[in-house]
């Protein structure tokens, strides 16, 4: 079981990984399966570890929330040593990050694996309305069951849901959980009484254009009116008003629009620390190779999961590609020797198009398609059942049995 101890400020971890989610346990757990001597120091001050793709099926009502998070004791590989705390600097040429409480700990090799920040505050007063007025986001743990109350309590009326121009973790995610309220919708009677609105930030509905035709398709059959280039600016939840602006003929233009029900995923960017010690690239994230996942600069610094610099898809799909490169690389370090793995920006976007039915994007770096699924069954941009078996059943059993093992495969 790991443990809250406290070493000398003279001791010198083998590792530190900053941050204890998806890409941080999963790094841990995969160095100690090949070398359980390391030292291994793990910061994350969440008490629980959550599970955020079944947000989504949470806000769906296919999943109950309890099964989205587990104590973070739990997770944590043993014989890794937890500080339960916030990393506040890191000082890369003298390896060492200093904690929320001023303790500083030395390295030879850090690990970031912080994830991205999600900006509540960059939609004006949607903080003060989220968790009511049907305002709500499966980006926020807690909430996600309120999506699903809000999904079933219309029955006639105007629903929004929304998507940020910033790059965000599971870019289909403001799709996913639309599709899946449609579907309800539908199989209830009542898809005709409410008027769905997707506003979308971006000029197309989908990064690969391979999966634009399909996802148009599902647009069509629920009637779902697409909204690109308009971006959500504020919230009115009182009086149920979403002001959305979009690029007019004569600048900027701003209108309103009325909801029942308003589903939103917030402005999404590097967190701030990653910038203030120096380690970010122009847009403010991580800058590490793409391949080796090593710093630019530090060559003692590697990044995993959606923290990082690279054009890869933010999922844990990513992570799990990652994992063993970083692994590889990082052990590589500590030998002394190159870093040698390359990641080639494989990410997975399982697109909850209806219930029973799943497109799985799965591509990389170069937007080529990398189908994990047998072709001869499953054409890779078709929705299929296999597809939601492996999103609704198989996925939740790796993630916790396979991925937080440090295992590339459930078996
Ligand atoms: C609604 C939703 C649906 C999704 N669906 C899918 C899907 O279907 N398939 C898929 O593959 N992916 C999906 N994802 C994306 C996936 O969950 C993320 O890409 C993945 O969890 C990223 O892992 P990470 O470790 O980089 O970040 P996280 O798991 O977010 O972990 C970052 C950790 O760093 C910690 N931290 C932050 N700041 C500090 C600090 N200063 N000091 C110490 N620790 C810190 C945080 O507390 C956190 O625990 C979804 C995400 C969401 C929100």
């Amino acid at each position: 079981m790991s443990t809250l101890k406290n070493k000398s400020s003279h001791h010198v971890y083998d590792v530190v990984i900053v941050g204890g989610g998806t890409a941080g346990i999963a790094a841990a757990a995969s160095l100690l399966k090949r070398h359980p001597r390391l030292e291994i120091a793990v910061v994350e001050p969440s008490a629980n570890h959550y599970y955020q793709p079944g947000w989504t099926l949470v806000g769906a009502g296919l999943m109950p929330y309890e099964q989205t998070h587990r104590p973070m004791i739990q997770v944590l590989p043993d014989d890794v040593i937890w500080y339960q705390q916030r990393v506040r600097t890191i000082a890369p040429r003298r390896r060492w990050i200093a904690l929320g409480s001023g303790q500083q700990l030395q390295y030879r090799v850090l690990i970031i694996a912080m994830g991205l920040t999600l900006n509540w505050k960059g939609i004006e007063g949607l903080e003060e309305t989220l968790g009511s007025n049907g305002v709500s986001s499966n980006y926020m743990p807690e909430l996600s069951p309120y999506t699903w109350q809000n999904i079933q309590a219309l029955t006639t009326g105007r629903a929004l849901f929304t998507q940020p121009l910033e790059t965000i973790k599971c870019a289909g995610a403001p799709q996913k959980t639309m599709y899946l309220a449609c579907d309800h919708w539908r199989k209830a009677g009542v898809l005709s009484n409410v008027d769905v609105h997707f506003h979308n930030s971006r000029a197309s509905l989908f990064g690969i254009d391979a999966f634009v035709p399909v996802l148009s398709k599902y647009l069509e059959h629920y009637g779902i009116s697409h909204h690109s280039q308009e971006e959500l600016v504020a919230v009115d939840g009182t009086h149920r008003q979403a002001f959305f602006r979009y690029q007019g003929d004569q600048g900027l233009r701003e209108y309103e629009a009325r909801f029942d029900m308003l589903h939103v995923v917030p402005p999404q960017c590097a967190p701030a620390l990653i910038s203030d010690c120096g380690l970010a690239d122009s847009g403010g994230w991580l800058d590490v190779d793409p391949g080796t996942l090593q710093h630019t600069y530090f060559p003692t610094i590697f990044g995993i999961g959606d923290v990082c610099g690279t054009g890869n898809a933010k999922t844990a799909a990513a992570v799990r590609a990652q994992m063993p490169v970083v692994t590889d690389n990082v052990l590589a370090v500590l030998r002394g020797a190159m870093p040698k793995q390359k990641y080639d920006g494989y990410g997975a976007c399982p697109l909850t198009v209806e219930h029973g039915r799943v497109v799985l994007a799965e591509f990389d770096y170069s937007g080529e398609l990398q189908p994990s699924l047998p072709q001869w069954l499953v054409g890779s941009t078709e929705p299929s059942r296999l597809a939601w078996w492996v999103k609704t059943q198989l996925m939740p059993r790796y993630y916790w049995n396979g991925l937080l093992k440090g295992r590339k495969r459930l078996l």
